[in-house]
């Protein structure tokens, strides 16, 4: 059994904090973009002997935009390439497309699960971060997904510019008072790395590139210090868990059995299939991508041509960084198990300095990042991946 991730990249504007592989609605190459996903669909499924999908989920971009007619032909093509019998199935949404008609054809695909990009609930917030939505869009998205029997994600980001502890604190409540079963919330990024960045910022008309720089530089003054986004973190965490979501993973709280079955999947270094421009995948130990830009992708997809291997990936290293995502933690003597005792040796190397700082906690053979350690994760990450 694995999981299926379907990227569907058409948004109605790029927001200009976005780092995934995006593409505009109105693209002529929609259409095309579309049919190349179906084919590699059909092709992946042949090429795995059409395997059990256990969780699936479209992410983008924004799949809600998909028209009732194209999300039926995806439904289709998925159905007949594997056996799709899910637990789960996730779509992303933007508050503001969302309509009856769309929202039955995702049901009809199987689907259990939105995750919607509220972001925050202030019309200022809102308008600082690029988005189109308003606030009052948000509630009736909530309502009309509950209408059709479908669990709530709210995705939140925090550290915006001009945000206030008071702004962030009132998002909070406003979404606790949405009785979404899971909340995902994450600090602004601002960082533009021109080596993952360029091939999606070339599907945008003009490719966007100086608009996208000014944006940054500009909010990154305008943006509460370091100190102040760790505050916003922790608040984050004590008025979530307040309201009865617990924190299972660094950005991620959800209500007793509501966490994202499928996100468990990668963060367990599992198996899934990512299909559509820009999409990851791990199968059989090998992680592979496809390339973000439209036109890259559906030349490969029409030329026959399959993944591209990613040749630096550390399944040992991949798996300890992962695990160490959630509050889980790492379980030590499985992993050594799976990976052998010299790459086990070379965790509890790099774990040691950390023991008595207050970073990590150990129960039995599992070790943990500690609440507070969470938001610096990546100082600790850094430490597992060898020189
Ligand atoms: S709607 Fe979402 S995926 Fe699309 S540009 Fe905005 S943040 Fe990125």
């Amino acid at each position: 059994m694995i999981s299926l991730y379907v990227h569907i990249p058409f948004c109605a504007s790029r927001c200009p904090y976005c780092d995934f592989a995006t593409a505009p609605a109105t693209s002529p190459l929609r259409a095309r973009y579309l049919a190349a996903l179906r084919a590699e669909l059909e092709r992946e499924g042949a090429a795995l002997g059409r395997p059990r999908i256990g969780t699936a989920f479209f992410g983008g971009g924004t799949p809600s935009l998909l028209e009732p007619d194209e999300i039926a032909a995806l439904a289709m093509t998925i159905r007949s390439s594997f056996d799709f019998a899910p637990d789960e199935v996730t779509f992303e949404a933007n508050p503001a497309t969302l309509d009856r008609a769309r929202l039955e054809a995702w049901c009809a695909l199987g689907a259990t699960r939105i995750s919607l990009g509220a972001q925050s609930f202030s019309a200022r917030a809102l308008t600082a971060l690029g988005r189109t939505h308003r606030p009052e869009d948000i509630a009736p998205a909530v309502a009309a997904a509950r209408s059709v029997g479908l669990a709530v994600n709210l995705d939140l980001i925090f550290g915006r510019p001009g945000e206030t502890e008071a702004e962030w604190r009132a998002d909070l409540d406003a979404a606790i008072a949405q009785a979404p079963e899971h909340v995902s919330a994450y600090p602004l990024e601002l960082e533009l790395d021109p080596s993952l960045e360029w091939e999606a910022v070339t599907n945008w008309p003009g490719g966007g590139w100086p608009t996208l720089e000014r944006w940054r530089s500009n909010a990154t003054v305008a943006r509460p210090d370091d100190d102040a986004v760790a505050d916003r973190y922790a608040l984050t965490g004590t008025v979530l868990e307040a309201a009865g979501y617990a924190h299972y993973e660094i950005a991620n709280w959800a209500r007793p059995g509501q966490e994202c079955r499928h996100n468990l999947v990668y963060w367990r270094n599992g198996e899934w299939l990512g299909v559509g421009g820009g999409a990851h995948s791990h199968l059989a130990g090998v992680r592979s991508h496809q390339p973000a830009g439209l036109l890259a992708y559906i030349a490969r997809i029409e030329g026959g041509e399959g993944r591209i291997p990613d040749p630096g990936a550390d399944p040992a290293v991949d798996t300890a960084i992962l695990a160490l995502r959630l509050s889980e933690g790492l379980d030590l003597d499985a992993y050594a198990l799976r990976f052998g005792s010299t790459a086990r040796a070379r965790v509890d190397a790099a774990l040691a300095p950390l023991d008595g700082m207050g970073m990590l906690e150990r129960r039995g053979p599992s070790v943990a990042l500690s609440e507070r350690a969470r938001f610096v994760a990546s100082e600790v990450f850094v430490r597992l991946i060898p020189d």
